[in-house]
């Protein structure tokens, strides 16, 4: 099993390199300001009392309160934690938002919980967190089999405690409970003004692109929509059950249908199957990982046909994959800038709350074209300039913003 967190300092580190970080700069990224590991007691519907692991990194808030989501899932262990609190400080950084890097999670298949024990786990969770989170402080949102409503109630819990509803408290609230219009779309969304401006780079049109997506949920199964309606052929896609495929194109708005009714990609008429690993290897313009981590790895990246690849999970390429892949020319958009549109509508959502606003949808892709695309050439350039690949650029990039707020700013505070 891959050290994830292992692979986010390599990645630091390499870019540090390029940038010429001073040692005490890269020190304090390299540690987390602070780890939480959360015993998750809840009462399950036999009666039974049972214990779950949780946790919450708070890697750097130099630039904002830490900011970064919750997932549940059975692999979540601290390692993956701590690099996707880290890959979280880099995200907000390149997309230069006033927040910090922070990630949770509950080691736990909440499919296999009713909803009430799901309801009760989370709400001992949110008793857990409680001190140590806040509007100001650290703000959660949903990443992995989590969604609105358990937002929802990890603010219904804290209002409890707290006496008073903060609803910047979270973010990726239902609409109703002060949500914000396009969060849902957002990681989509962006990497899909991401996609667009490559396409403009390598002078390709959306007509000569097929597209390959491992994973069709929130992220994977909303960008194939957009592609779908764009024009662009979306030949493959996948979710846990398997995968699919068709050369001509695949209907995505049928593929939703079908998804909607059987809780599966797999069995979809006018496609031929292909498992999840078949997948990555087709030969496509772009392969978009937006399931899982440590899905192109040294053992498999030597057989990648994708001319580009773009993140749309986060850690989906591991350092041996990108060594291959950078010696064979194909160029990965990194998750810290592909799937940056999630992190920014969260940071809108919380601006709203914050000021009292509602902004409609297109006001909310309007401004996230404005951060996404503008992010996008930054790094972009910053390759051309330095000769190196797109991740270290966008990391470089990240760390100059945050070597300047080190030194204009927090730096001081350690000096009285
Ligand atoms: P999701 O739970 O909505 O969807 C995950 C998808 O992956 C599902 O279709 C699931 O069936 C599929 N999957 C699970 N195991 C798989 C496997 N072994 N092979 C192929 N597919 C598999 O989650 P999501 O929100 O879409 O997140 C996906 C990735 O995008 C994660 O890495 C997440 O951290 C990242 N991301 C999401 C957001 C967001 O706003 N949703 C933001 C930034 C990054």
């Amino acid at each position: 099993m891959q050290n994830q967190f292992e692979n986010a300092l390599q990645q630091l580190d390499k870019a540090a390199k390029v940038i010429n970080l001073e040692e005490e700069v890269l020190t304090q990224l390299r540690t987390p300001d602070r780890i939480l590991q959360i015993k998750v007691p809840v009462v399950m519907d036999d009666g039974s009392l049972k214990n779950f692991e949780g946790y919450r990194v708070q890697h750097n808030n130099w630039a904002g309160p830490y900011k970064g989501g919750l997932r549940y899932f059975p692999s979540v262990d601290l390692n993956e934690v701590k690099a996707l609190a880290l890959w979280m400080t880099i995200k907000c950084s390149v997309a230069g938002i006033p927040m910090g890097g922070g990630k949770g999670g509950i080691t736990v298949d909440p499919k296999k919980l009713s909803p009430g024990e799901l309801e009760r786990m989370t709400k001992s969770f949110a008793r857990a967190l409680a001190p140590n989170i806040g509007a100001q402080v650290d703000v959660a949102a949903p990443d992995v089999y989590t969604n609105g409503q358990i937002m929802a109630w990890i603010l219904d819990e804290y209002t409890k405690i707290t006496g008073k509803e903060e609803l910047a408290l979270i973010t990726g609230k239902p609409m109703e409970r002060g949500g914000s219009a396009g969060r849902d779309r957002a990681t989509a969304m962006g990497a899909f003004y991401v996609l667009k401006a490559l396409l403009e780079k390598i002078n390709l049109n959306v007509f000569e692109t097929a597209i390959a997506i491992q994973g069709f949920g929130n992220a994977g199964g909303v960008m194939a929509e957009l592609c779908f309606a764009d024009g662009i052929k979306v030949v493959a896609t996948s979710d846990s059950s398997g995968g699919i495929y068709n050369e001509a194109g695949l209907n995505i708005a049928a593929l939703m249908k079908h998804k909607q009714s059987t809780g599966a990609v797999t069995g979809f008429s006018g496609a031929t199957s292909v498992t999840n690993e078949a997948l990555l290897e087709l030969p496509v313009t772009i392969l978009i990982p937006a399931a899982l981590e440590n899905q192109i790895t040294g053992a498999n990246a030597e057989r990648i046909k994708a001319k580009y690849i773009i993140e749309l999970a986060n850690g989906p390429v591991t350092p041996e994959g990108d060594e291959i892949l950078a010696k064979n020319g194909i160029k990965s958009v990194p998750d810290v800038l592909a799937n940056s549109g999630g992190v920014t509508v969260s940071y809108f959502e919380w601006e709203q709350n914050i000021k009292n606003e509602k902004w409609t949808e297109a006001d909310v892709f309007v401004k996230l074209k404005e951060i996404i695309v503008p992010a996008f050439e930054d790094v972009w350039n910053k390759h051309l300039d330095k000769q190196i690949d797109l991740r270290t650029a966008a990391f470089a990039r990240a760390l100059e913003k945050l070597r300047s707020l080190w030194y204009n700013d927090v730096r001081k505070k350690f000096n009285n």
